[in-house]
């Protein structure tokens, strides 16, 4: 079948591809939006599970550093549609948002279902044709795109534009299996290896640290990688760490691993305690009362971070004020390895941005327009990579116009 009509093609039904579709559906083009899978935003419901931190109230100087070396790339693109325009248009789809303790915004319901299930339907009632159980699978020799139906009939369609917003490459059951690197790299479209990112890394435990302590928190503390330091919570695993403040330093440990093999990251159980303030407590101990029982009751230690400290120090040091003092003010822990992507919250890596005009085009594929986590850009949790995707299919709605209205003009 040869659909010669005139739509745009939007492929991908994650956040990025329906925030594009809302967009162009309000500037009045024919949209149609087709995913692979039975339902759209499977991995934004997954998100919700955990409580869907939509975005974050901070401003948007500091927002745009989240973002790392593309600080100034994302300047430009929150102004496309800020964390505000976000929370205004939760609201007027009736889920109203709310800033939680540490900036974080997330729905008043705190999921994604309900957002979703508002967010389809006014898709559909502004004319959006969702067309699940496609799959695009590639080109053919005249540019087309051919897409796998649910009856695994190949159709062959010809939108005026196609937005590809296809993800990165973790949790592929619930879509984004990064099919589409292969398809793009023949069509030379600069592609940087996608690696898992927001992701938990391995260690090899010595056999001293005992099972207790795995599936366990380490809560209040915080976690340093080479100049950079982060609070939150850790959680200890049978393999290596997974956690918040894990997450929060995945990009400097994931290179320094790239570079060296492996690095070490530096655990503080009592951040606010400074190390000659610990070394006078445990000089000044009463020395009745053995150590480990002093460490839970006066220093408030957990049994889990006791243990860890145990089984990570030698005799000699934990007998020693000052030894001690250091290891509970720095536990090194050896990490070598990201835990598999498929796991992690997102992706690194994808398609560079110089293989892009500025309005995302790819530029050897001219009415191919990309959005999401399918390009090479990433940030920490906390809302940044739900905005990032947002903003940027704001942008890329806004360059589909651009291109579509010169079009019309060169006819
Ligand atoms: C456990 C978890 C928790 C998270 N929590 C948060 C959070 O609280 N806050 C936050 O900001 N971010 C969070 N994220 C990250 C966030 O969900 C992603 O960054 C975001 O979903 C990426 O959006 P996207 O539209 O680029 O891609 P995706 O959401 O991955 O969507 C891609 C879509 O494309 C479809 N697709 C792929 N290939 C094809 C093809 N060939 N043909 C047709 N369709 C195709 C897929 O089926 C999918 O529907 C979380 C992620 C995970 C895994």
């Amino acid at each position: 079948m040869n659909d010669t009509s005139r739509f745009i093609a939007i492929i991908g039904g994650g956040p990025a591809g329906l925030m594009a579709a809302h967009k162009l559906l309000e500037m009045g083009y024919r949209v149609h939006l087709y995913d692979a899978k039975p339902s759209v935003a499977r991995k934004f419901q997954l998100a919700g599970r955990g409580g869907l931190n939509l975005t974050h109230s901070e401003p948007l100087d500091v927002f745009a550093t989240r973002y790392y070396e593309n600080e100034a790339r994302f300047t430009t693109l929150l102004k496309k549609f800020t964390p505000n325009d976000l929370r205004d248009f939760c609201h007027v789809l009736g889920q109203d948002t709310f800033i939680g303790s540490s900036g974080r915004v997330f729905p008043t319901k705190f999921k994604a279902t309900e957002l979703l299930r508002a967010w389809l339907s006014d898709l559909s009632i502004k004319g959006l044709k969702l067309f699940t159980r496609h799959k695009w699978i590639g080109f053919d020799q005249q540019k087309n795109l051919l897409i796998e139906d649910a009856e695994n009939q190949i159709i062959t369609i010809s939108p005026q534009a196609t937005l590809l917003a296809l993800g990165g490459a973790s949790w592929g059951k619930l879509g984004s299996d990064a099919a589409w690197v292969p398809t793009l790299t023949k069509e030379e479209v600069n592609i940087e290896p996608l690696e898992a990112a927001n992701c938990g890394y391995e260690t090899r435990w010595p056999q001293s640290v005992p099972e207790s302590c795995f599936g366990s928190p380490l809560k209040n503390i915080t976690l340093t990688h080479a100049d950079k330091t982060t609070k939150g919570e850790i959680m200890l695993s049978s393999y290596g760490l997974e956690g918040g403040a894990v997450y929060a330093l995945s990009k400097s440990i994931r290179e320094a691993i790239n570079k060296d093999l492996s690095t070490t990251v530096l655990i503080d159980l009592k951040p606010k305690h400074s190390k000659e303030r610990l070394t006078k407590i445990l000089e000044e101990r009463e020395k009745h009362l053995p150590l480990g029982k002093f460490l839970k009751q006066e220093l408030r230690l957990s049994s889990f971070s006791l243990s860890l400290l145990k089984a990570l120090t030698s005799k000699e040091e934990f007998n020693c004020p000052k030894a001690l003092s250091e290891k509970i003010k720095s536990l090194p822990v050896n990490l070598y390895k990201a835990r598999p992507i498929d796991r992690a919250i997102s992706t690194a890596g994808g398609i560079k941005f110089d293989a892009c005009t500025d309005d995302l085009m790819l530029k050897r594929l001219p009415g191919i327009f990309v959005a999401g986590e399918m390009l090479d850009w990433e940030a920490p949790t906390g809302g940044y990579l739900l905005q990032g995707c947002f903003s940027m299919a704001v942008h890329v709605a806004q360059g589909v116009d651009h291109y579509l209205r010169e079009q019309s003009q060169e006819i």
